[in-house]
């Protein structure tokens, strides 16, 4: 689900708040309008009061006039009228204030009376004064009977003014009061559209919040799908490995074993073809595997000791059948210099120099290949190497140089109908080649050539290297008498009777199950040396039947996964499942015995048979590189002074055993020789001599076609010499 803020969404909002914006602006206008109007009438409010004060003394002044005007007329004292003076203009000036205030109609009306009123009040008491100045002379009664009436005007006149302001001021009051009210309402109205537009803003906020969670929710959902998706592609690329190298392995496989049956000339011819097409369509699965494993990031190095030498002149041994059959010449050059063992990792230099190599012999139709390997500095123990690969073949047009390492990137577009390949090739190269930090580079002329150069360094390695590159040699496990057997766990018919043909070929008995389940079931009811565990099968996997076999059967049988799932980390994977090991399909015969020798030499599935538990000297000895007594130990369960006896009966025996056969070979008895080796390899076995089965093997069956006695000599000094070291060691008990 996709979160978007529609369009009319955000214009209700954007509306909303001008609306509410514009509210608040009209209502804080009016607010401070009737606030104008409050304050205004406070104002004339307060004026009327300080009117009604002004009255109150204007009052007090006109009555003060009249006691002066009167206490002169009595006593005839001027300061009597000195002080009627005085008090006069301070009355006037209160007037004038009075006069000020007093605007309205009825109040100037009054206002003019009173002024009127107090004009004559005055002009009487002037009258007063100007007599006053004449000595003797009185105002008399009817002076003082009409001042009396005109301060009683005065103080009507005032009291309707009072009455006057008094109506005015409850007008006033009344006024402000319900300015008060309709401010309150429009304060009310601010708080509600604010509250209103605070929680539009919430409501806003929480929306934006639910978005946002929303879209990160969206966010790690489509991270979680990715990641789910990388897992699907590794486990699609594992599938898709396994289901391809499967079939890939009986193909590649059964060529092989076709090969070393007799065939006609055309029968070879067809099976030529179908190894080369096996192995070019292998080459493809593995270049587009590769391809996605460096782009994943998931492809990783091995550091292990390796000669640089060895590996190039093994190139030559690869490519000069490729190249002869071109008619072009194919040289290489190594520097002596270079260090004889460096640590790298040798699989992906190999799979460089082959990409390049295979190139330069696939475009170049006359002339010659040359692979030069240089050194090119060493510093601080680094060896700094340079591989030319150089060519006279159809070159590379300058426009294209560039773009030749790019994936599916091809010289021109007839180079796939002409030459084949995908265009992966320099790609993975180059990869391959900047993950061990070195460089590549290329110059090419069209028509005469290329040449390709790649620098790698690599740590040298200061050990002897005399056991690199040791090759085992391919013996038989077990004895006639006492074969080992393995559970072979695999559900492809084919690869079942492939990897059951090489497995008898070791020696061993061969027991099938088809899917997970009969394996875990066969290892409940049998007992088994090894187990092969396909890790893909139907009904139960190979990883689940593994588990199972450690978890409910409690077996300690070594379990090796065969898978051809190439990813990093299916080692370990097979491991968390139980398993002992791994070899990975499409494997070869001697990766197979080699792993097996592994395991089968060590007995540790013989020695869980076992009944009683070993005393520490005969643990010690049933591991020894010649003898095994596992065997033994499994027949004698547990009784060692049978095992001592048996012992010393085969050091009694096996030196007349050699005297013996010795004797016939310088009588040319062939079928004393043939009888011997056949006794010995019973006796050997037992005491788990396996060295000795081989030879002893190779006796018998040319004794048996009265075959050169030279070569019976050379397997028997084989015998004699294995059979004396042993005895040494068997007579240490
Ligand atoms: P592919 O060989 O599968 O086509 P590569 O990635 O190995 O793919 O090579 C890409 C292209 O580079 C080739 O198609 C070819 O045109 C060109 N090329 C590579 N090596 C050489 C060479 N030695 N001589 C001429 N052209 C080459």
């Amino acid at each position: 689900m996709k979160v978007v803020l529609k369009n009319y969404t955000k214009l209700i909002i954007i509306i909303s708040f001008i609306i509410s914006f514009c509210l608040i602006l009209f209502i804080a206008y009016q607010s401070n309008d009737y606030i104008n109007q409050l304050s205004e009438n406070n104002k004339k409010l307060y004026a009327s009061y300080k009117i009604s004060e002004t009255m109150k003394l204007f009052r007090n002044n006109i009555d003060t006039l009249g006691r002066y005007q009167r206490d002169y007329s009595i006593t005839g004292d001027k300061t009597f009228m000195e002080h009627y003076i005085r008090k006069e203009s301070e009355t006037n000036s209160q007037l004038d204030s009075l006069g000020a205030y007093l605007n309205d109609n009825q109040e100037a009306m009054l206002f003019g009376k009173l002024k009127d009123l107090t004009f004559k009040k005055l002009m009487e008491g002037k009258v007063v004064s100007q007599k006053a100045n004449i000595p003797g002379m009185s105002q008399g009664n009817n002076g003082a009977s009409e001042g009396k009436q005109i301060i009683e005007e005065i103080n009507s006149t005032l009291v309707e003014i009072v009455n006057e302001l008094t109506k005015a001021s409850v007008v006033l009051i009344k006024r402000s009061n319900e300015l008060l009210d309709v401010s309150k309402k429009w304060t009310y109205g601010e708080i509600i559209i604010g509250i209103l537009a605070s929680l539009l803003a919430i409501f806003i906020l929480f929306r934006d919040i639910n978005i946002r969670n929303k879209l990160e929710k969206e966010l790690r959902g489509a991270k979680k799908q990715a990641e789910e998706s990388a897992m699907l592609k590794e486990q699609f690329m594992a599938n898709m490995s396994h289901e391809i190298r499967t079939p890939m392995n009986a193909i590649i496989g059964f060529s092989g074993l076709l090969e070393k049956t007799k065939l006609d000339e055309s029968q070879s011819e067809y099976l030529l073809a179908i190894k080369h097409s096996g192995s070019n369509l292998l080459n493809i699965i593995n270049d587009i595997l590769d391809f996605s494993k460096i782009e994943a990031g998931m492809l990783h190095l091995e550091k292990i000791p390796f000669s640089i030498p060895n590996l190039v002149s093994s190139l030559k041994l690869m490519f000069g059948e490729k190249a002869k059959e071109k008619n072009i010449q194919f040289e290489i050059v190594t520097d002596s210099k270079i260090p004889q063992s460096v640590y790298g990792d040798p699989t992906r230099l190999t799979q460089i120099l082959v990409n390049l190599i295979n190139n330069a012999i696939k475009f170049t139709n006359k002339g010659k290949v040359k692979v030069t390997c240089e050194l090119n500095d060493i510093k601080n123990n680094e060896a700094r190497m340079v591989f030319r690969i150089k060519d006279t073949g159809i070159g590379i047009p300058s426009d294209k140089i560039n773009d030749v390492f790019e994936r599916f990137n091809q010289g021109n577009s007839e180079t796939t109908r002409k030459y084949g390949g995908t265009g992966l090739g320099l790609s993975i190269v180059k990869n391959l080649v900047e993950i061990q930090h070195g460089k590549i580079g290329i110059t090419s002329k069209e028509g005469e050539g290329s040449e390709f150069i790649v620098e790698i360094t690599y740590q040298v390695n200061n050990e002897s290297i005399s056991s690199l590159n040791q090759k085992k040699e391919i013996n038989v496990f077990g004895t006639e008498q006492n074969k080992f057997t393995v559970l072979l766990a695999e559900d492809n018919v084919m690869n079942q009777k492939l990897a059951s043909t090489i497995l008898k070929g070791f020696g061993l008995e061969v027991d099938i199950a088809e899917n997970g389940l009969i394996a875990l079931e066969k290892v409940k009811n049998n007992n088994y040396s090894l187990v092969l565990m396909d890790v893909q099968m139907p009904v139960m996997d190979g990883y689940t039947a593994s588990g199972k076999i450690r978890e409910e059967v409690k077996s300690n049988v070594p379990i090796i996964a065969m898978t051809a799932h190439t990813m990093p980390g299916e080692k370990e994977k097979c491991v968390s499942f139980g398993m002992n090991d791994y070899i990975s399909k499409p494997f070869k015969e001697i990766e197979l015995y080699n792993i097996i020798d592994k395991y089968l030499k060590s007995d540790t599935s013989l020695e869980d048979s076992l009944e009683k538990p070993l005393t520490e000297e005969f643990k010690i000895n049933s591991t020894s590189k010649e003898i095994n007594l596992a065997e033994l130990y499994e027949l004698a369960k547990g009784d060692e002074e049978f095992i001592k006896e048996m012992i010393e009966l085969f050091l009694e025996q096996s030196p007349s055993d050699i005297q013996e056969i010795g004797k016939a070979i310088k009588e040319n008895d062939f079928d004393t020789i043939r009888a011997i080796a056949h006794r010995m390899k019973t006796s050997v076995g037992f005491m788990g001599l396996r060295p000795l089965l081989k030879p002893l093997s190779k006796m018998e069956a040319l004794a048996e076609v009265n075959d050169s006695m030279d070569k019976i000599i050379v397997e028997f000094m084989e015998v004699k010499q294995v059979s004396e070291n042993a005895m040494e060691q068997l007579k240490k008990y």
